[in-house]
């Protein structure tokens, strides 16, 4: 059993809390502050019920040196704009700067630490490391659901070490609605699963079709099953490793009735770039010398079609490089057909930081029943894996 936060009784104890401050950064400012705004009403609890938070994370990969690139000096600057409490920052996550920021903090304070990963120790799940962040809190609190597939100090060895621990709001927001998905589905539910490559993708997708009416693919990893069909793909992406297992998995989806769908016609470019000419072709007519970059209109309509009929819609991964605009309309498209199906009353959601990242380019959060903050961590928790960070949380 995991417990919540909410049923904690945290007046003037110390709170370390695990948060998932990863979030991107474009020269040295805050890119998109969603992980941040998810961790709030954690730490709001804590503050308002007597408690100090202790907040920690990593930010980045500076790969176990101190890098300032990656400080989280400025999460700490923005966590001070939208809280009322004081918010104070250790120049290190453990020795005497965390000491000293910690001593003689007061009721209505909270400290943010310096990035875990400023040190080889957090990663590699170190048991000093661990007992060090330990030693600051009476309690712990993991909120970090992005994070939480990860067997790092801050996510189980700290964990491991505490009596009392329990899971905040994020987690349990993730756990209910990402669980809605594979557990108790209204029908029929579709998944759309893009992004640029299988590999990552394949446990999910097999699981998925224990559990889905409709599979759509899109994206990168759509070249990889053409191509497993005897299509002609051009220089587009192909993972030519994985050509069997998409064979495998087509055949699978027609021996269990799935409904799995490819694109029937891609927008395809000379080069991979922006600027580079496009045009739009039946998926029998990709020549030998084009790129496949997006989804083409007639998919979308298809898509659509089956988007529009489902009551349960997950999506991860994005239909096309909507990085570059030229390329953005087959993702721009499902999202919109994301959204019409939300105002129908179907429910849906989104996970997977690229497809997140469409959603938020055209401010659909709210057009949407949820948005994910966890990459990785969602798709494994949708390929029904226990969440290390998650487990170690059971009391
Ligand atoms: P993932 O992290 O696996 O969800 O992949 C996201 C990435 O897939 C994005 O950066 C997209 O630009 C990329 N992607 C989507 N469609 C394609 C495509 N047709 N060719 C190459 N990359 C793609």
């Amino acid at each position: 059993m995991i417990s919540h936060i909410k049923d904690a009784d945290l007046k003037g104890k110390k709170v370390l809390v695990r948060v998932d401050y990863n979030v991107p950064l474009k020269d040295g400012k805050i890119a998109d502050d969603s992980r941040i705004i998810a961790s709030l009403p954690t730490i709001n609890r804590i503050l308002e019920v007597g408690g100090i938070p202790i907040l920690m994370s990593h930010l980045g990969r500076p790969d176990g040196v101190v890098n300032l690139k990656y400080s989280l000096k400025p999460i700490a600057d923005y966590l001070q704009k939208k809280l009322q409490y004081k918010v104070r920052f250790a120049d290190s996550c453990i020795g005497e700067d965390a000491h000293n920021a910690i001593k003689d903090i007061k009721t209505g304070e909270l400290v943010l630490l310096e990035n875990l990963r400023f040190f080889p120790e957090e990663e590699k799940n170190d048991e000093n490391f661990a007992k060090k962040l330990a030693s600051f809190g009476d309690i712990y609190v993991n909120d970090a659901f992005g994070t939480s597939h990860r067997a790092h100090a801050s996510t189980y060895g700290v964990a491991k070490l505490f009596k009392e621990k329990y899971a905040g709001y994020l987690i349990f927001s993730e756990i209910e609605h990402l669980g809605q998905c594979i557990n108790h589905t209204e029908t029929p539910f579709t998944a759309i699963i893009g992004g640029a490559k299988i590999s990552g993708k394949i446990d999910v997708i097999e699981n998925l079709m224990e559990k889905c009416e409709n599979i759509l693919i899109g994206g990168g990893m759509t070249f990889t099953f053409l191509k497993a069909l005897g299509y002609e793909i051009g220089k587009s992406l192909l993972e030519s490793d994985k050509v069997e297992l998409a064979k495998e998995l087509i055949i699978k989806a027609k021996s269990k009735k799935i409904n799995l769908l490819l694109p029937i016609d891609i927008v395809v470019a000379s080069e991979f770039n922006n600027d580079s000419p496009k045009s739009t072709v039946d998926i029998n007519s990709i020549a030998i010398d084009k790129i496949g970059m997006d989804i083409g209109p007639k998919t979308v309509a298809l898509f659509k079609e089956v988007i529009l009929n489902s009551k349960t819609i997950l999506w991860n991964g994005p239909m096309g490089v909507f990085e570059m605009p030229n390329f953005a309309q087959g993702t721009f498209a499902i999202a919109n057909a994301l959204a019409s199906a939300t105002t129908n009353g179907a429910k849906t959601i989104v996970g997977g930081g690229d497809s997140v990242a469409a959603i938020k380019q055209m401010e659909f959060e709210d057009k949407v029943t949820f948005v994910s903050t966890g990459g990785g961590a969602s798709l494994e928790y949708l390929e029904g894996k226990e969440l290390p960070g998650i487990q170690i949380l059971n009391r």
